[in-house]
């Protein structure tokens, strides 16, 4: 995991593409809510364009947007997201 935060590894989905940061659309839905915002930085896939995004930037983006939500909440979707792109 720590290796080539910064400069892009091998994509986890398709195994043959290469995950860059680059700045992304973060769309999810969440509890029957679609959820969408813009220029979020990430790591996408030039293959098959999977994207994921970093632990940090999740953070930062519930935070963003459920800054006064109940705590629980947050991180249920973040550990499913977590368990999603690297439990492979
Ligand atoms: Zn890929």
């Amino acid at each position: 995991m720590s290796e080539a935060k910064s400069k892009g590894y091998a994509c986890p989905r398709c195994t043959v593409g290469r995950c860059t940061p680059q700045k992304t659309t973060f769309a999810e839905v969440y509890h029957g809510q679609l959820l969408s915002v813009p220029n979020v930085n990430a790591f996408v896939c030039d293959v098959c364009h999977f994207a994921e995004f970093e632990q940090d930037t999740l953070d930062a983006l519930w935070e963003k947007l459920y800054g006064d939500g109940p705590l629980e909440d947050r991180q249920s979707i973040t550990a499913q997201k977590r368990s999603s792109t690297y439990g492979k």
